[in-house]
């Protein structure tokens, strides 16, 4: 009996989160699946921010949206983006009330960690031809030897006009790959710290073993890959100053699991969030205020860049909405809620001493809220206010969204940002929240399917909240 009391006592006051999947119904879980077959599509065109952008205009397109030229008279239900330099993208579906009333903002980011070319990529040794990379963002440089990775972006040659390069995608394309040392001559390598045993400088990517034929010379290694870019894409050696190439791993995303309840992809921090924002905007059922969604660039190496969340872009794009409508940006933004739609880190059994398990997001327990990100003391974080939490806990609760609250590990294990913070600053109500993700930075990180799910539900809800 007193047993009993106890119980009763737990369900009316205590908090008890349960696993999703104690809660989903078979149609939700149709619908979950239905919707990781579409993400898992878009994860396999958008290898890269260029090509998330490429795709989302595609995708857009094909549902009525246009782009926005300054000047253009908006109606409710108008569906405009603005492509910024190719690089990031933002979207909106003009709401019912003047933007006076603020907009709906998903922020999220499609760049996402991976090795760049540098300037002067191209060397020959012992026979070999090589790339020299850069890495771009957070990456366990160990990580990225020995798989097989492909090529993507742009080159601008030398008279002005720009090529595209993707090799490594296709059926029958070649890849390519850095190499790591054999084990049997790896003793001394093997008690260095992981992140010192591979050094950047010998990321450098196996291009080419075959010498120029026919011609007594130095470089034949390197001159044959030269011939061969050449013939393919018009290049001289020159023209990879004027580039960017982004080396990122190859293949495509991959259901995991005997109960196929995870997805492995490379770049789901941040698709899997920015995916959950444009099919949220597609679905949400006319809104009431404007909603916005937004694919950052530049927010793994601190959301700075023309394509960056610190960009005025973002501003312009607004403040040219809001002129159409005769209200001042600093009113709308004032009014605006935003939700920083990034992924967080999922608590793993196998590390479990860098989590504090009481305050972790769990795989398929849904959209992981982030209060505050950040280091130390919360350095460098915005720190949501109890108001904004409030307010989006209701939302989810009363919508059937499933949801928990995340922090990003231990205090004292390291810390992360996002680009929240840049959206508060700008006067904007902002709270992080996304999807708890495994391996995260990794070549081949792993979401859970009722995560993703759900935080399409949230970013839906919040386009669609008055
Ligand atoms: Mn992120
Ligand atoms: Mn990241």
């Amino acid at each position: 009996m007193a047993e009993k009391k106890k119980n009763e006592w737990a369900e009316k006051l205590a908090y008890a989160p349960k696993n999703g999947y104690e809660r989903l119904s078979a149609e939700e879980e149709r619908a979950m699946h239905a919707y990781c077959e579409d993400y898992k599509d878009f994860l396999d065109h958008g290898k890269t921010e260029r090509l998330c952008v490429e795709h989302c205009i595609e995708l857009a397109s094909a549902r009525g949206f246009v782009p926005y030229e300054k000047g253009m008279a908006l109606r409710t239900g108008d569906k405009v983006y603005y492509n910024n330099r190719g690089k990031a993208i933002m979207l909106a579906v003009i709401g019912e009330q003047d933007l006076s009333h603020g907009a709906n903002i998903g922020a999220a980011h499609t760049d996402a960690p991976r090795l760049d070319l540098k300037p002067r990529p191209l060397y020959e040794e012992a026979e070999m031809a090589y790339l020299k990379t850069h890495h771009y963002g957070g990456i366990r440089k160990y990580h990225w030897v020995t798989i097989p990775l492909e090529l993507h972006g742009v080159v601008v040659r030398g008279d002005g006009s720009t090529v595209a390069v993707h090799i490594g995608a296709d059926e029958g394309d070649p890849q390519f790959i850095i190499n790591d040392l054999l084990p049997h001559l790896g003793r001394e390598q093997g008690k260095k710290p992981l992140n010192e045993a591979i050094p950047s400088e010998s990321l450098n990517l196996l291009v080419g073993g075959r010498p120029l034929a026919g011609e007594d010379c130095s470089d034949r290694f390197k001159l044959n890959v030269l011939k061969l870019l050449n013939e393919k894409y018009g290049i001289v050696e020159e023209d990879l100053i004027s580039a960017e190439l982004e080396v990122v791993p190859a293949g495509k995303a991959r259901d995991i699991g005997f109960d196929r309840s995870f997805i492995a992809s490379y770049g789901h921090d941040d698709r899997v969030c920015a995916y959950a924002e444009l099919a949220g905007i597609f679905d949400a059922k006319s809104p009431k205020r404007t909603a916005v969604c937004i694919f950052a660039d530049k927010e793994e190496i601190g959301s700075e860049g023309v394509s960056g969340m610190l960009s005025q872009a973002f501003d312009k794009f607004m403040a040219d909405l809001c002129e159409a409508q005769g209200v001042a940006l600093r009113d709308c933004l004032a009014n605006s809620f935003c939700l920083s739609a990034d992924v967080t880190a999922a608590y793993d059994p196998n590390f479990a001493d860098v989590y504090d398990k009481r305050n972790a997001a769990f795989v398929n327990y849904g959209v992981g809220l982030c209060k505050y990100t950040g280091a130390g003391g919360k350095s460098g974080a915005s720190d949501a206010s109890a108001e904004v939490v409030g307010r989006v806990r209701k939302l989810l609760n009363d919508n059937g969204v499933f949801w928990q609250m995340a922090e990003l590990g231990k205090t004292d294990a390291g810390g992360g940002g996002t680009v929240a913070k840049f959206m508060a600053q700008r006067n904007i109500d902002t709270l992080d929240a996304g999807v708890p993700v495994l391996s995260m930075h990794a070549p081949y990180e792993t979401v859970a399917k009722l995560d993703c799910y759900m935080t399409y539900k949230t970013m839906r809800v919040i386009f669609e909240q008055n």
